[in-house]
């Protein structure tokens, strides 16, 4: 599910936020979930939803 606090151009718009959850401030990217672009980082999201 998307989150809602994605602008239109995916970007996160609690970016620099103190309300920006902590798991995301948390979360560094990394080629293995990022992939190198978005398709790509959706196809990872989509495979690691599947095995957990
Ligand atoms: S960083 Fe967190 S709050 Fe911001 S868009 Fe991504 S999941 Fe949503």
């Amino acid at each position: 599910m998307r989150c809602i606090q994605l602008d239109d151009r995916n970007l996160c718009k609690l970016f620099g936020k103190p309300e920006r959850p902590k798991v995301c401030h948390n979360f560094k990217a990394c080629p293995d979930v990022c992939g190198d672009n978005n398709a790509k980082a959706l196809e990872n999201i989509l495979e690691l939803e599947r095995l957990t």
